[in-house]
């Protein structure tokens, strides 16, 4: 008999599986709900009632984090890694350095399988590997078995970087139960994740209408400056193109970047605030040019091609700062100015008002229900997003000075 492990209200969990990993009978499950959210179900014939999976669940204890002791804007030195990046490459500087001096690196990696695309946690511990772990996955990704894979790590001598969501963070804290010199934890700020199902029936629908097979995708393209575009490769027939579109008129990045499909958790997220719970916190600078303007370029800084907030919270973050701020262009900031335009570093993402409908329509009518929602609700809005992409990249530029002109001119 299967049973919801920890009596889960489905609002209190982040679908870590940390329980799972610390279940020593493996009486811990995943189940799927119909929109496609993974959550721990229990056998009852091999659970023994330890209480095992009830203690480590660190999403049930809240946010014990601490508040950032220093705050930067930086980016990486190198073209080809913040081209590779979803902004300023900070973490693959991170993990190179890592890696260089014999550490293991886990972090998020996407990859096309039969069935779809896979998106899950897993270990690098060279050069070439870490590349899969660059750049933001708009998705939930799979962390089962990874805690364990963790602790062993951790166990033999080796150092471990560890990268992901807060939820994912607190989780293997959790998880671990006690403080290992040779890890270090870097969180993302981070409004939501939408189920790996919803993703892969969305490129479903795409290589239907298309006629064509989706073989790489990249949910952050900087060829056309820094902003929302994705980048997707498509087969059709022995032919292989990749393209960047607009994320905006995408159903998928619409309904996500307006917070209409994340799980059901994160709109009450204890780790959106400024108490963070790892070692180093990195997001993207929006609105830099309204803080900072004078301070990017005489920091070696472009926003086109991507500026990190970079939040050191702990002593050790500050150390391991110190040995990577070499291969960054950089300067000081606030907490303040970065909140002032990342809302996650204060509060949950707000459930968009359509939420429930697009889901209950994608549950009963599939993907395309949702395709057909978000059309109908960004009918003439898409103009101005159809303008905003095949705008030369001058005239772009040109725009977004004289609107912070006027901006500055508004505040004296
Ligand atoms: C789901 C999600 C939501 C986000 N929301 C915000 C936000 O609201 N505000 C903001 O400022 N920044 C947000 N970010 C972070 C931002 O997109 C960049 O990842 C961040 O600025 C770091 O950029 P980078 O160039 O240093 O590193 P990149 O190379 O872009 O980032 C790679 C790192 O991201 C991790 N990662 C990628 N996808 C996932 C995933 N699905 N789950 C867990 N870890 C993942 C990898 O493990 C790796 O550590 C979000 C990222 C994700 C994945």
């Amino acid at each position: 008999m299967k049973e919801n492990a920890l009596n889960i209200d489905s609002s209190k969990c982040c679908g870590c599986f940390a329980c799972k990993d610390v279940c020593p009978k493996d009486a811990v499950t995943i189940a799927r709900d119909k929109a496609g959210f993974l959550y721990p179900e229990i056998d009852k014939e091999k659970c023994i009632s330890c209480g095992l999976c009830s203690r480590v669940c660190a999403y049930r204890n809240g946010n014990d984090g601490i508040k950032p002791q220093k705050v930067f804007a930086a980016a990486s030195k190198s073209d080809a890694v913040l081209m590779n990046a979803a902004s300023g490459g900070i973490f693959s500087v991170m993990a190179a350095e890592f890696v260089r001096n014999g550490g293991v690196v886990c972090g998020s990696a996407m990859s096309r399988t039969e069935n779809g695309f896979e998106v899950r946690h897993v270990f690098a511990d060279n050069e070439a590997d870490l590349k899969r772990l660059a750049g933001s996955k708009y998705v939930k990704s799979a962390t089962d078995g990874v805690f364990r894979e963790a602790e062993d790590i951790l166990r033999s001598g080796k150092k471990l970087l560890f990268s992901g969501t807060p939820c994912q963070i607190a989780a293997l804290k959790s998880y671990l139960r006690k403080e290992y010199e040779g890890l270090i934890t870097v969180d993302l700020i981070c409004h939501g994740v939408p189920s790996l199902k919803l993703f892969n029936d969305y490129i479903s629908f795409y290589e239907k209408k298309n006629s064509c097979k989706v073989t790489d995708f990249s949910f952050r393209d900087k060829s056309r400056g820094q902003g929302m575009n994705y980048r997707i490769t498509e087969k059709s027939g022995e032919k292989l193109r990749e393209k960047v579109k607009n994320g905006k008129l995408s159903s998928y990045f619409g309904m996500f970047l307006k917070g209409s499909t994340y799980r059901k958790n994160c709109y009450s997220c204890p780790y959106a605030s400024e108490k963070r719970v790892s070692d180093i916190t990195i997001g993207d600078y929006w609105g830099i040019y309204q803080e900072h303007s004078d301070e990017i370029s005489r920091a070696g800084l472009d926003n086109r091609k991507g500026i990190s907030c970079v939040l050191i919270n702990t002593g050790k973050g500050s150390d391991f700062w110190e040995s990577i701020s070499g291969e960054l262009n950089y300067f000081e900031s606030e907490f303040q100015k970065v909140a002032a335009h990342n809302d996650q570093l204060v509060k949950p993402s707000a459930r968009a008002a359509n939420r429930k409908k697009v889901l209950n329509s994608y549950i009963k009518d599939g993907y395309k229900a949702v395709d057909e929602i978000y059309s109908r609700e960004i009918r003439i809005k898409k103009y101005p997003y159809i303008l905003e992409f095949y705008m030369p990249k001058s005239l772009k530029r040109n725009l977004k000075k004289a609107a912070e002109g006027l901006r500055n001119k508004g505040r004296k």
